[in-house]
């Protein structure tokens, strides 16, 4: 997915948790590329945030203006180098996702980052890269910053957006991989089981990337490492990414 439709969906999460821009979607983009060209990055992770100024105290923002950052960092990796070919070990965590009505889980605000750090502190503690957060009823959700997908049976199975989960861009971009690699895929329910017993599983996300992961609750996925339709969804992305194959979903922006 291209900078324009991160742009449309930081827009959508400000619209979720009352944040009304000054700015509209190109401006926004704009800036955004002009941060990076100013920082001369070659690869970097870019933070946009939006947050209520100066103003009245309280839960309520009143009439607080709403601004803008927008922060680039020199990137290469979110987990350890050699987890992109090796796979990560990953808990099931005490922590839940939020039942779907109590946070807004498909904003990308910053109060749910909360959770977000309780599911991967404890993660930590107990010696994995990350957790697995389930949800309220106790399906499968999402890692404390990716999304989840798991290989079984010949399908890609990955949990429903309406299930607490935050839609992530690159979910969207796994879905469309598979589709354009005639991988069937399945956005359903997913029981915790099924992470003990599918071929295989891996993570997503902007800072993540397409991470396979290789062990959960110190169980073995598969044969324990990156398997072959997690390898073979990893190169294309990648290579899209890079430039090496044709950018045929227009997720490419020049800066
Ligand atoms: N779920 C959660 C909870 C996240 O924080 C993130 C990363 N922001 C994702 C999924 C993946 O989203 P994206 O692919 O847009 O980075």
């Amino acid at each position: 997915m291209g900078l324009k439709e991160h742009v449309a969906r930081l827009f959508h999460s400000c619209a979720i948790v009352h944040l009304p821009l000054r700015w509209n979607e190109g401006q926004i983009s704009e800036a955004i590329r002009e941060t990076v060209r100013e920082n001369e990055h070659e690869a970097c992770y870019i933070r946009p945030l939006v947050y209520r100024g100066y103003g009245a105290l309280g839960v309520h923002p009143g009439d607080n203006p709403v601004e803008v950052a927008i922060a680039t960092f020199p990137w290469d990796g979110h987990f350890a180098a050699d987890g992109l070919t090796k796979g990560i070990d990953v808990g099931v965590s005490s922590w839940r996702r939020m039942a779907p009505d109590t946070h807004a889980a498909m904003a990308k605000c910053a109060g749910n980052y909360a959770n977000s750090l309780l599911i991967v502190a404890e993660a930590r503690e107990h010696g994995y890269q990350d957790g697995i957060a389930l949800d309220v009823n106790g399906y499968v959700c999402e890692g404390s910053g990716q999304n989840i997908f798991l290989y079984d049976d010949g399908r890609l199975l990955t949990p429903p957006l309406g299930g607490s989960i935050l839609g992530g861009y690159t979910r969207r971009c796994i879905l469309q991989l598979a589709n354009d690699l005639g991988i069937p895929v399945a956005e359903q329910l997913v029981a915790r089981e099924q992470l003990y017993t599918s071929e295989e599983v891996f993570l997503c996300g902007t800072a993540a990337e397409v991470m396979p992961v290789k062990s959960v609750d110190k169980r073995k996925v598969g044969s324990g490492g990156r398997g072959p339709v997690t390898e073979k969804i990893q190169k294309r992305f990648f290579a899209t990414l890079r430039g090496d194959l044709e950018d045929r979903h227009h997720w490419l922006t020049p800066v």
